[in-house]
This record gives C-alpha cells, structure tokens and sequence, in this order.
C-alpha cells in the first residue's frame, strides 16, 4: 500500500480538498475520516501511519465528493449531537444548532427536579430540545409537535434509541394538536429567518427544509401565532421560551410585552448574539370588568 492511502495523507488531502467549501474543513475532513474509519477522531492521531483499504478509500471519496458539493456534514453522517445526545437527523429535520442548547439550560432552570411538570416542544424536528428535556427530567411529560409527518418519524426514532419514554408526539401547527391541554413550559425554536434573507440559498442551510427555516417577510409569522395562542396553554405562573434571530430581539420584547406577558427578558447565546425570548403567564390573571 503506498504512503498515499495513510490516514495522514488522507487526512490533509481531505482538509485541502474541503478548504473551498467549509467553514470547518480540518473538523469536517475528520469526521468524514472516523465515519470511514469507526472510529474515534483519537485514532487518526494515534495511527496516522495505518493505511484506508480500497473500499475505504472509496467511500472516503464518496463522502468528500458529497461534502463538496455542499451537503452538510450531518446529513452525510447522519447524526449531530446535542445536549450530549446523539441525534440522527435526515434532509427532513433542521440540524440542531448549539445555539439552541441556550434554549434547553435555561428551561431547566425554571423546570424543578422530581415534580410531574408539563412541557411542550413546538416544532421539535430532530426531537432535539424536547429529547434533551426528557432525559433530563425523566419524572416531566415532554409534548413534542411537529407538522411534517417525516420529521417527526425521525425525533420519534431518537426518542426510542435514547430510550426516552416519557415524550409524546403530536402531528400538527404548533399548539393545534394540543387542544385542551395545558403546560408549565412551552418551548420552540421556530422557523424564523425572513424569506428573502440570502443567507437561506447559503451553505448547509440550502439542505434543510425551508419550512423549519424562513416564516414569511421579517421572519416573525410563526413566532407571532405561537405568542398568541401561548396563554390558553399555559398553567398560571407557565413559561414560553422562543429562540429567534439575532435582530429580532425587540420585536419580540414588543410582541410579549403588548400581550401582558410577565417577567419578560431576552438573552443572548455564548456568540453573544441575541437568541431566546422568555415570558411567564401571570399567575393570578387580570380580571375582565364586570359588564
Ligand atoms: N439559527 C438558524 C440559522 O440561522 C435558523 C434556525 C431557525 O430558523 N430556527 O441558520
């Protein structure tokens, strides 16, 4: 076998050959390398000297090839982590974001250990925040919605391989199949890119369905439903948490606040950007006047 075929080398052929195209090129040529390989990103370190057999080198090719002409690295492993759990995700979900473990870390916090607590996960995709949820609060009820039927075969499988019982899944447009049910904690990271932004016909966004993505002219159409059907689904003292974009951060103040909701906030997530909007139904709810 010639010194052409050694990790090593395939390994900054991989890297050169992806310059172009990723933003990550020494991670994704990594990733695509222990995909071939079955192994961990240590190994490539520890053995740069072993050598891919053909039918490895071929598939490595085949990996780049695809890679190369924009797919997303995890479609083309088929699985992305989050909140530590191994995901599979297909062209039918969003690829979880990190961005959105924000959203997660701070639902716990307002989700006490070892009570029976309610929560709902509108547009759960992959399963991501709804699965990161259960398994963290396995005593919770975890609710996860989603309107294509495909996207939620895929969090229904990653429920079941993570052996995550305590998630429901419901077909439908965010709270409508939920009718007659009420949460402590409704959490979504909608669709909420405005469809002329250019940045959907760029890189990895292009492979990911537009539905999980862009929500009409400033991006807030879904958001907008979600914060007015909320309340009805929330238990009094009840929490909503939406991610959206980076510079919808007033917009979204604006919309909580003109609806009464209480103890409004935004943070931003660790790029400093922005990212999650959180309200409380009020606990005791003003009372209409009397006639
Ligand atoms: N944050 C994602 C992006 O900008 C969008 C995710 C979403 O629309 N919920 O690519």
């Amino acid at each position: 076998m010639s010194d052409a075929a050694r990790i090593d080398a395939q390994l900054a052929a991989a890297r050169a050959c992806l310059a172009e195209v990723s933003d990550s090129p020494r991670l994704d040529a990594e990733l695509l390398l222990c995909a071939v390989l079955k192994r961990p990103r240590t190994h490539l370190y520890t053995w740069p000297e072993q050598a891919l057999d053909a039918d490895q080198l071929a598939r490595l090719h085949t990996l780049l090839d695809a890679r190369a002409a924009g797919h997303p690295i995890a479609h083309l492993l088929g699985e992305r982590e989050f909140w530590g759990l191994p995901l599979q995700v297909t062209p039918d979900t969003l690829i979880p974001r990190p961005e959105t473990e924000l959203l997660v870390e701070q639902a716990l916090l307002r989700l006490p250990r070892n009570k029976p607590l309610k929560v709902a996960d509108l547009g759960t995709g992959s399963g991501a925040i709804a699965l990161a949820i259960a398994s963290e609060r396995p005593e919770a009820e975890v609710h996860a919605v989603d309107a294509s039927l495909e996207a939620l075969k895929v969090a229904e499988a990653n429920a079941e391989r993570l052996g995550l019982g305590n998630v429901h899944f419901h077909l439908g447009s965010w709270l409508a199949p939920l009718a007659g049910m009420q949460f402590d904690l409704i959490a979504s990271n909608p669709p909420y890119i405005p469809e002329a932004d250019p940045h959907l016909s760029q890189g990895d966004v292009r492979f990911e369905p537009r539905s999980a993505l862009a929500a009409g002219a400033d991006g807030l159409d879904d958001i907008r439903q979600i914060i007015h059907a909320a309340p009805a689904h929330l238990a009094p003292g009840g929490w909503l948490l939406l991610e959206h974009g980076y510079d919808q951060r007033e917009a979204l103040l604006a919309l909580l606040d003109e609806q009464g909701w209480v103890n409004v906030a935004d943070l931003d997530d660790l790029a400093g950007q922005p990212r999650l909007a959180i309200g409380r139904r009020a606990l005791v709810q003003e009372r209409k006047p009397n006639g």
